[in-house]
């Protein structure tokens, strides 16, 4: 179970397979409406990082086999 209290906050968030965002920290997934400080704030350099992950433009961390 994700902790409840968890505000996702945007260093803990990284991207996952699929486009996805994870909180490292409650292990949630989590959406752009979910991570702290909210999304207009966490400047232009994070939202585009963000951005191009969720589009599938950037590099995969890992290659890891889908098995
Ligand atoms: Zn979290």
């Amino acid at each position: 179970m994700p902790m409840l209290a968890c505000i996702h906050n945007a260093s803990w968030v990284i991207p996952a397979p699929g486009g996805q965002h994870q909180c490292l920290y409650c292990k949630a997934m989590v959406t752009k409406k979910d991570v702290y400080p909210k999304w207009d704030d966490l400047g232009t350099e994070y939202q585009q990082k963000w951005d191009a992950h969720e589009k599938g433009e950037a590099k995969p961390a890992e290659t890891k086999p889908a098995a």
